[in-house]
């Protein structure tokens, strides 16, 4: 895709947000794009990163690690928001700024000590919720959620900012709300619940993100709407 309709897109993109926003009597500066750029070449995300976007997300750490070289030098902050193995725990938390989708109390910790032993510094995490039973594999139960965000909480090196989810996809996007009010209504329980602020909210897709918005996203993560179809899917 060119460098003129990915800045359309962007352009496109940031208005609609904008408008989400207003509709809620929120401000379009509460709510943060992220570029969602797995499949796309450094290329596509360097005219991504000159048209405007700042924020990148990657949901595999081997094409993030594979991207490396041809993105040194890009000041951009960089979102883990797919399924983290363990064991790739040290090499994420080498990679990326934030990791959105941790689910499981092993991995927490595995990315604690590797934030420990890298020195000073936290991890942003967001816990990855399964918000709906058959949409996804991903995500800590609505059950396991309390204890899970209360071992994070406890962990020295990592920031728990908050929530994250990916609801099933319905054809029309406004069967998707009552999700996204779940997500926020979960949030605000564990607020209650642990004094811990949890100011973030990544929810919303292509396909999607206004309804998040006017449901109180401060995130979104858009892929297709910004870089054209994926050459493979996910
Ligand atoms: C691919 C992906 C997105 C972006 O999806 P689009 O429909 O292309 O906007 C968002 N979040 C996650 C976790 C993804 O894997």
């Amino acid at each position: 895709m060119s460098a003129d309709r990915i800045r359309e897109n962007l352009e496109k993109i940031e208005e609609r947000m904008a408008a989400a926003a207003g509709r809620a009597g929120r401000r379009a500066e509460e709510v943060t794009l992220i570029a969602v750029s797995k499949t796309q070449s450094a290329e596509a995300i360097g005219e991504a990163y000159r048209a405007g976007a700042r924020h990148f997300g990657e949901n595999r750490v081997q094409e993030r690690e594979a991207k490396s070289a041809a993105l040194e030098g890009l000041g951009a902050t960089w979102h883990l928001i797919g399924h983290l193995q363990s064991n790739k725990a040290a090499r994420a938390a080498k990679l990326f700024a934030a990791v959105d989708s941790v689910d499981d109390p092993a991995l927490a910790e595995r990315l604690a000590r590797a934030m420990e032993a890298a020195g000073p510094g936290k991890l942003r995490v967001l816990i990855e919720v399964h918000i709906a039973g058959e949409a996804t594999k991903s995500g800590v139960s609505i059950e396991e959620l309390p204890r899970l965000a209360e071992r994070i909480l406890s962990l020295g090196h990592l920031n728990l900012c908050g929530l994250m989810c990916i609801p099933p996809f319905l054809e029309n996007p406004n069967e998707v709300r009552p999700y996204f009010r779940k997500l926020r209504e979960l949030r605000d329980g564990l607020r209650s619940a642990t004094g811990a602020q949890l100011p973030v909210l990544s929810m919303g897709m292509s396909h999607d993100f206004e309804v998040a918005i006017e449901e109180g996203a401060t995130e979104v993560r858009v892929g297709t709407a910004l870089f054209g179809a994926r050459a493979k899917p996910q």
